[in-house]
């Protein structure tokens, strides 16, 4: 789950992150408010769910409140890549001497979270590493002993900070690696840590991600998630306790177990064909459930050819069966659909199916090479 940059700079801001004056508008009028509270220049920041927002033009100066409001309500009008601008947060103008990127996210082929910086901050940090890789300097953090001092003072001289931040440039490493080991975030980033021209550090934009499998534990987190960045059909899914994610493919899938989900895309890929989608509808799935998870990969309009592969272990075949038939009362469609069911009740399950003309598959094997063909239209 992403977090809006306001959110994000209250969480460094608690941290003791400096960060700019500011608050957040929903509307022009609100933005002026604030602009004269805040007396002086302003930046008005457009809040939505992506990145290089300042070159869509989503981040603009203002140097009066009135300014500041007519700003407002040109970014208030805006969509960018398709989101709509539904908030401003609107800070404190900083004058920039220098712009610093500092992040953290997890390396995987590591198995640590690594720090990373870079002098050549402000844009995109996969723009420096593609251009420059040379400017990112990486920190791998234990995750016991948490970062240590010798490493923020590693990272400061690596990316020649003059000696004089490095006391409050560790603050700030520091900081964050807190803010990401306490929130079970998958990315904690400040882009740009500015060096303002009076010589003071402080972070201008915040991004976090927090990991969807540890929100049980933060429900203040939970409730700050924005609906509008994600797919209908991720917010649907989730919904009914459905595990889902939306892949560019024509073959919805739709399997009991996360394990077997991502067999059943490998094997469509290795036959030729592209998954439209991950599903995991869980174990011990009634037919509701499944005729949920069917109106919603039949929701995708890329879909030519569905592939159910359901193990009956604790889920029951002929439920499986029963919820696929009364989705399909509810959902009419012409896509053809492979079925394969093996383990309990698979028997009763294929006799309810058969009786409804749809086509039952034995192996995997055989059900991969008739969804690929059907999707192909063979
Ligand atoms: P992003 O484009 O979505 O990453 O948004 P940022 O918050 O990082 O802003 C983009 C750029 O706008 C920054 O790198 C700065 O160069 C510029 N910017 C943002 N806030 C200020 C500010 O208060 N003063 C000045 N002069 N520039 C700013
Ligand atoms: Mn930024």
């Amino acid at each position: 789950m992403k977090l809006h940059e306001y959110q994000s700079k209250q969480i460094f801001h608690k941290y003791g992150i400096p960060i700019p004056k500011g608050r957040i508008a929903s509307t022009a009028l609100e933005a002026k408010h604030i602009a004269e509270e805040l007396s002086g220049n302003v930046v008005v920041k457009s809040q939505v769910l992506v990145g290089g927002r300042g070159k869509a033009g989503g981040i603009r100066l203002a140097r009066t409140p009135e300014e500041a409001e007519e700003v407002a309500s040109q970014i208030l009008a805006m969509e960018i890549k398709g989101l709509p601008v539904r908030k401003v947060l609107v800070d404190e103008a900083a004058n920039i001497e220098s712009e610093i990127y500092l992040g953290i996210t997890n390396d995987r082929a590591a198995r640590k979270p690594v720090m990373m910086a870079s002098a050549a901050g402000g844009i995109e940090i996969e723009e420096v590493a593609r251009i420059s890789p040379e400017k990112i300097i990486k920190i791998h953090i234990d995750p016991l002993l948490g970062l240590r001092d010798y490493q923020a003072r590693d990272i400061a001289s690596g990316i020649d900070l003059s000696r004089h931040h490095w006391k409050v440039f560790g603050q700030i490493a520091t900081a964050l690696w807190k803010t990401y080991q306490d929130h079970d975030a998958t990315l904690a980033e400040i882009n740009p840590l500015v060096i303002t021209t009076n010589n003071k550090l402080v972070a201008l934009d915040g991004k976090m991600l927090i990991d969807d499998n540890a929100l049980f534990r933060h429900p203040d987190l939970a409730e700050m998630r924005d609906l509008d960045a994600e797919a209908d059909s991720e917010i649907e899914a989730r919904k009914y306790g459905l595990s889902f994610i939306k892949l560019d493919g024509n073959i919805g899938c739709m399997v009991n177990g996360a394990g077997l989900a991502m067999t059943t895309m490998d094997i469509i890929k290795l036959y030729g064909g592209s998954p439209a989608n991950f599903l995991d509808i869980g174990g011990g799935a009634g037919s509701d459930k499944v005729a949920a998870a069917l109106r919603i990969i039949l929701a995708d309009a890329n879909v030519q050819a569905v592939l159910f592969n359901v193990f009956g272990g604790i889920t029951r075949c002929d439920e499986v069966a029963k919820g696929i038939i009364s989705a399909l009362k509810e959902v009419k469609s012409e896509i053809p659909m492979i079925i394969r069911l093996v383990g309990t009740n698979a028997e009763e399950g294929r006799k309810i199916l058969a009786s409804q003309n749809m086509t039952t598959a034995r192996t995997l094997v055989e059900a991969a090479q008739l969804v690929v063909a059907a999707a192909k239209g063979v």
